[in-house]
C-alpha cells in the first residue's frame, strides 16, 4: 500500500471510512460489530466511570494490547437520553455496538495505514465507519450531549 508523504491528500475522510467499512462485509451483509473486533485482535472491556479528568468520555481505543473500554455510566446516561427523545433511528442500533465501531476505526489508523490524518479527519472517518459498518440512519455526531 502506498502511503504517501506527509500532506498526501487523503480526500473525503467520510468515504474513507465507509470504504474500509465495506472491507468487513461478509458477503455483502454486514457483521456484527464484536465479530470485526475479535476478527482484529481487540479486546472489549468495561468500566463503571472515565477518568476524572474526562467525565463524559464514553468509550476509548487503548493499543497495547489492543482493547477498547467502554465506560458504562455515560454509556448508560447517553441510552437513556436516546430512550428519552424517541428517536427510533438511534434506538435501532445499541450505543455499545456504535462506540465499539467508532473506536475500531482507530485501532485501524492507529499505525497510520490510510496515511496522515489531522484530528479531525480521523474523527470524521471513524463516524462514518461506525455509520456504514452499522448501516446507521443518523451521523453518530447526533447523539445528545449528555452528564
Ligand atoms: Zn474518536
Amino acid at each position: 500500500m502506498n502511503r504517501g508523504g506527509p500532506g498526501r491528500e487523503i480526500g473525503d475522510p467520510a468515504a474513507l471510512g465507509r470504504r474500509v467499512a465495506r472491507r468487513f462485509f461478509k458477503m455483502g451483509e454486514r457483521p456484527p460489530v464484536r465479530a470485526v473486533a475479535e476478527e482484529l485482535g481487540v479486546r472489549i472491556v468495561e468500566e463503571e466511570t472515565p477518568p476524572a479528568t474526562q467525565p463524559n468520555l464514553r468509550a476509548e481505543y487503548r493499543p497495547s494490547p489492543p482493547c477498547i473500554v467502554l465506560y458504562r455510566d455515560p454509556l448508560d446516561r447517553l441510552a437513556a437520553a436516546v430512550h428519552a427523545l424517541q428517536r427510533f433511528d438511534m434506538l435501532a442500533c445499541h450505543v455499545d455496538d456504535v462506540h465499539i465501531a467508532h473506536e475500531l476505526f482507530h485501532h485501524l489508523q492507529h499505525d497510520g495505514r490510510f496515511g496522515p490524518l489531522r484530528p479531525e479527519e480521523e474523527e470524521e472517518a471513524a463516524h462514518a465507519f461506525a455509520q456504514e459498518l452499522l448501516g446507521l440512519q443518523f451521523h453518530p455526531a447526533e447523539y445528545p450531549e449528555t452528564g
